[in-house]
């Protein structure tokens, strides 16, 4: 939750981040007209990678997904209590002691163990209120194909749809799994991930259950392996406008939807030979223009951004950091005589006129992906959504 503090006043530090969903619902619409006739589901785990859950969930639905997907049940409930009513599939198992919670929610449970199984059989078995109506609970049987984090061993799975099927509060509705190195296209390790997992819903199917859907791909699979698409693709970081990886760069037309906004709030002239900021990494050999803006590493801009060579752009130009970031400001080389002021705009992540720094840019200078880039900016910064109205991805107002 990205929620201020309440009752506060509104944000006093000119810094924010602003979401573009029609930016996401476009992703969306250019990964289905992709992966059609085969459905997407949006991942919004995380806060909607840091977009905002809420947001992300009705963009992502107006775009055409036809579920959504979160990690923790605190999400489903989050989405539900904000009054989406769309399908939601929770991508491990609850943990112990959360079923009546999932069930409550109307939070559709993933399994791979016996105890999982029996423990939502029993939820359900239980439930009361508005929710006692209604057939058989969905369940999703995870199995494990080689990403080896969580999922039952595919020998396993037949015998968990089984019990599953047994249980007359229970229903399986999918069979599913997760691949671990889809976003390195020349891998031959999906192929063999698809093959276990065909092999296993066969065995399913063999033992007397029948799987009504099966499901593998992420973003990088449903992009680059349509052989995985099977019959619905989870959708994550393309639906937010990233790449999964720089090998999938351009593989559809996507549109960021986060910029990373604040305003200059200092400036000064720094003499020749003086250095900046803590540790005094960035020494000018000529005076130069030093603008401070009010964001740091609590922030989410990592503290070896500096040391990386990262950039924000200030009055259209892409301008270094200069030295280290620091825990709630960094300082930015703006050149000789720039014509700075206290409160011009200074972008991290989007579009600024011509000029883009990208969640790309950033995770190729600090050895991450750009997953890590969005979710790490912190819950400290407010994030404002963009009136739908002119271009998706144009900077906003
Ligand atoms: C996060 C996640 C996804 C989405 O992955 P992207 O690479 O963001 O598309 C899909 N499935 C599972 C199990 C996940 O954990």
């Amino acid at each position: 939750m990205t929620a201020p503090p309440p009752d506060l006043g509104p944000p006093l530090r000119p810094t924010w981040v602003e979401i573009d969903p029609a930016a996401i619902a476009a992703n969306v619409r250019a990964v289905r007209a992709v992966t059609a006739p085969v459905p997407v589901w949006a991942v919004v785990k995380a806060d909607g990678y840091g977009h905002g859950a809420v947001t992300a969930a009705r963009a992502a639905l107006e775009g055409g997904a036809e579920g959504l997907a979160v990690a923790l049940v605190e999400e489903g409930e989050e989405l539900r209590a904000a009054g989406v009513d769309a399908r939601l599939l929770l991508l491990s198992e609850p943990p112990p002691g959360a079923e009546a919670r999932v069930v409550a929610a109307g939070i559709e449970p993933t399994a791979y163990s016996a105890a999982a199984v029996e423990a939502m059989a029993r939820a359900v078995a239980g439930r009361g209120g508005p929710g006692a109506v209604g057939g058989p609970w969905p369940l999703h049987l995870k199995v494990d194909t080689g990403m080896h984090r969580v999922g039952a061993a595919p020998g396993a799975a037949p015998g968990l749809a089984r019990l599953v099927a047994d249980r007359p509060e229970l229903r399986l509705a999918s069979v599913w799994t997760h691949m671990a190195v889809a976003d390195e296209p020349d891998s031959g390790f999906t192929a063999e991930q698809a093959d276990r997992f065909a092999a296993a819903c066969a065995a399913v199917e063999a033992a007397g259950v029948p799987v009504p859907v099966r499901h593998a791909a992420n973003s990088a699979a449903a992009l680059a392996h349509p052989a995985t698409r099977l019959d619905l693709v989870r959708v994550g970081i393309a639906a937010y406008g990233i790449a999964p990886s720089p090998a999938l760069a351009g593989a559809v037309d996507l549109v960021p939807a986060l910029r990373l906004v604040s305003r200059v709030a200092h400036v000064k002239v720094v003499a020749a030979g003086e250095a900046i900021s803590y540790g005094q990494r960035y020494r000018v050999a000529a005076p130069t223009t030093v603008a401070t803006v009010p964001v740091g590493y609590a922030d989410g801009v990592r503290r070896a951004l500096g040391a990386a060579g990262g950039v924000v752009l200030v009055g259209g130009r892409r301008c270094p950091i200069a030295g280290t970031v620091t825990m709630d400001q960094i300082t930015v080389d703006c050149g000789p005589r720039a014509a700075v002021r206290p409160g011009d705009e200074v972008v991290l992540i989007g579009r600024q006129g011509v000029a883009e720094v990208t969640a790309e840019e950033w995770a190729e200078r600090l050895g991450t992906i750009g997953y890590e880039v969005t979710c790490g900016i912190g819950a400290r910064v407010p994030r404002r959504v963009r009136p739908r109205s002119a271009t998706p991805g144009e900077p906003g107002p």
